[in-house]
């Protein structure tokens, strides 16, 4: 038996032969799994185990023998501290055929079901900044990577504005450059950063809760709208300057907003946003419909594949016009706005009691009347009374995020027993794991993967159920 705080081993010449969930490779030792950081399928190496348990093993590859052919050079310099994106080592082409892998292992494993149906994943159009959102963090104390560590002066600047590191909640990676959204966005963030530093404005310290400068959040449109959302610890005379600053050096934003979050926590969509220049939201379009995007309202964060998302849906959901159609889970309405002249009406469910406003308000921009907006948490909302109030549907679609759906809410669509379900979901685990529940009344026969994340092992995927027929 191994001693206490003895070290692990390096296992030589490991062959790597899968990816995972959580951007790790697969390999395979004594039949047991081993986890591996720094990995790609088809590489073999030298691997320092981590952890020991009896079900699996965890390591990080300290040398690579043999390098896989699906390797790429990561065009990102933060790449391996930064934990955004993950699967940049590896082309674009095996990383959609590894989601693909693992949308089918988590529906044939979890669901036991027939992927015979599965169409090719949807690749995202852009590769690099396709997100229309980021959050970037400001922290007294900066990553230090091992290079940073050789040089003393590295030492005397240790404000960062830039990305949490993954397992150090108090510690963010100071970005130099991020290739996720388009560009002012880098300008901007280095801006402020400057900007801030020159004035001796103080970085949140999470620990001591001390600070002025705490989050910097970015979303910008299609359509060239750009929205700019600080958040601060308190009031102080200095934040106008700086967002005087900003919006002088940055004539294309076209809402700059600010917060106060005292709170222990960096959530704000619990406080009040004020707006400091021009307008408090900004609109995205699609096929012509605007759809109006709060600070803290949620938008699929890549517009494009959103599109390609939102079209799968309509056309899984197969409507004639005369359906009367329940949207789950729908945020501020897009999917039921999106798919309202395509049915008779669209009746879409959703917790948060502003988004609900946004999507009925998104509803008359468009002059779209056939769509009813209810708020409530589905578990409770979507019961016998509701049914009957507003009618049996016959097709539900549903768009819960990665926990998935409630017991409740599933047990209920059985009940309801519309004639189709289309089931868009973040996390196919979670997604097999409801479908399971549903096996004994519908049957999947449409199953769509879309990458929305390039370079993140994170997949969307669509499923089309339909009811059994009933045997009289
Ligand atoms: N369909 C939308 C949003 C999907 S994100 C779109 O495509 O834009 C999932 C949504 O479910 C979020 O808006 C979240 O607020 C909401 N939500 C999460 N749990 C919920 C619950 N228990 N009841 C109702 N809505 C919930």
């Amino acid at each position: 038996m191994r001693k206490k705080n003895s070290p692990l081993p390096i296992l030589e010449n490991v062959e790597i032969i899968d990816a995972a969930a959580e951007g790790v490779a697969i390999a395979r030792i004594d039949g047991k799994v081993l986890f591996i950081k720094n990995a790609v399928p088809g590489d073999i190496a030298h691997v320092q185990l981590t952890k020991k348990r009896s079900a699996f093993l965890e390591g990080t590859a300290r040398e690579i023998i043999s390098f896989s052919e699906k390797r790429e050079q990561p065009f990102c310099k933060h790449f391996g501290v930064c934990g955004g994106c993950k699967w940049q080592n590896m082309k674009y082409e095996h990383q959609l055929f590894y989601k693909q892998k693992q949308v089918a292992d988590n529906l044939e494993r979890i669901g036991k079901i027939d992927v015979s149906c599965m169409l090719p994943i949807i690749p995202s159009k852009k590769t690099q900044y396709y997100r229309n959102k980021l959050e970037y963090t400001f922290s007294d104390r900066r990553w230090l990577t091992a290079e940073d560590m050789q040089h003393e002066d590295e030492f005397r600047n240790m404000n960062a504005l830039g990305f949490h590191i993954p397992g150090f909640f108090d510690k963010v990676l100071d970005i130099e450059k991020c290739f996720l959204q388009p560009e002012p966005s880098n300008a901007i963030r280095l801006d402020v950063k400057k900007y801030c530093i020159e004035s001796g404005l103080t970085f949140f310290n999470l620990k001591q809760q001390q600070g002025l400068l705490r989050n910097l959040i970015i979303r910008n449109t299609s359509t060239n709208e750009l929205m700019v959302i600080f958040s601060f610890h308190k009031e102080s005379d200095a934040i106008y300057s700086l967002l005087d600053h900003i919006s002088k050096t940055f004539p294309e934003i076209t809402s700059m907003m600010y917060v106060i979050n005292g709170k222990k926590n960096d959530v704000i969509s619990d406080l009040k946003i004020q707006c400091y220049k021009g307008n408090p939201s900004i609109y995205e379009e699609m096929e012509g419909m605007k759809f109006k995007v709060s600070p803290v309202s949620f938008f699929q964060t890549n517009t494009e594949q959103a599109y390609e998302l939102y079209k799968t849906a309509r056309t899984f959901a197969g409507l004639s016009g005369d359906e009367l159609v329940y949207d789950l889970y729908t945020g501020i309405g897009t999917i039921a706005n999106f798919i309202a002249s395509n049915a008779k009406k669209v009746i879409g469910i959703e917790y948060i009691e502003s988004a609900v406003d946004d999507a009925k308000e998104n509803a008359k921009t468009n002059q779209i009347e056939n769509t009813f907006f209810f708020a409530g948490d589905l578990a409770e909302v979507l019961n016998d009374d509701f049914i009957a109030q507003h009618g049996n549907p016959d097709v539900i679609i549903t768009d819960p995020p990665r926990a998935g759906m409630h017991k409740n809410v599933v047990t209920q669509i059985l009940k309801i027993a519309p004639e189709k379900i289309v089931y868009i979901s973040c996390n196919p685990a979670t997604q097999a794991r409801d479908i399971e529940l549903m096996n004994s009344d519908f049957s999947v026969t449409k199953i769509q993967p879309v990458d929305m994340f390039p370079h993140t092992h994170h997949v969307e995927n669509i499923i089309l159920l339909r009811k059994h027929p009933v045997n009289n």
